[in-house]
Order: C-alpha cells, then structure tokens, then sequence
C-alpha cells in the first residue's frame, strides 16, 4: 500500500523543468507537484489534485482537452505505421499484406485506449509548462 506524497514546496512545484513534469505524468503522476492519485479510473481524472488542488480544467472551455486528443491520436497512428513499418522490414515477404493490416488496425484502435491517461497527464504538463499554474489553481 503507497503512502501519501507530502506536498512539495512551492518553489518545487512551480520551478520543475518539462522534462520533470513530462516524467510525472508518464507515471501517471500529477506533473506539478508528482503526487499520485489523481486518477479516478483509466478513463476518469479527478478533478484537482488531492496533494497540491491543482485545477484540471485548466481551460476556460470545453476545448482545453484538444491538445490531449491530438496527442494519443498521433501516437496512436504513428505506432500503428511504426509497427507495421517494422514487421515489413524485417521480416519482408515472411509476412502477409493481411497481418500487416491487422497489426496496424488493432493498434490503430487499441492505442488511443491504452494511451489515453497518458495523452491527458502529457498535455496537463505541457499546458503547465507554458502557463505556469499560479497560487490557487
Ligand atoms: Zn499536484
């Protein structure tokens, strides 16, 4: 069973570097402080942080998560491409069009599921970098 993070100093939170925030929210992780828990499920972010408050919704409309989408929908396509690029690379005629296809398909539909908390806590990271959350978010 984990332990509650301690909140960060101030100056901590706000003076990480993207990589820093980049790296916490690979983990999962709240990527201003680093404080776990901020996931009600795969699909579910909780509002704010239970360490920090920061505000999730950190736009002042519905399009904030744009950015998010844009994301997993890249990452999704590329590793589908990337996969399929790969097989046929290396294994050249071995492999048929079919598995190829299949394999580029079931990550082309697989992918944006499985990377969807990623693509969320990346975005937050960088929408943090650029605008650094102020005192209260
Ligand atoms: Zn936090």
């Amino acid at each position: 069973m984990s332990q509650p993070e301690r909140p960060r100093s101030g100056s901590a939170m706000h003076d990480a570097t993207v990589w820093e925030r980049v790296g916490r929210a690979v983990l999962l992780r709240c990527p201003r402080c680093g404080a776990r828990g901020i996931w009600r499920s795969w699909f579910k972010m909780k509002d704010h942080c239970p360490t920090c408050g920061l505000n999730f919704e950190r736009g002042e409309t519905s399009d904030f998560w744009i950015g998010a989408y844009l994301i997993n929908l890249v990452v999704a396509e590329l590793s589908a491409v990337v996969v399929a690029g790969v097989m046929w690379a290396t294994l050249g005629s071995r492999v048929s069009f079919n598995v190829l296809w299949g394999a580029s398909m079931a990550l082309a539909i697989l992918m944006p599921i499985l990377f969807y908390p990623f693509s969320r806590d990346l975005w937050l990271a960088i929408d943090i970098h650029i605008r650094p959350s102020e005192e209260g978010d």
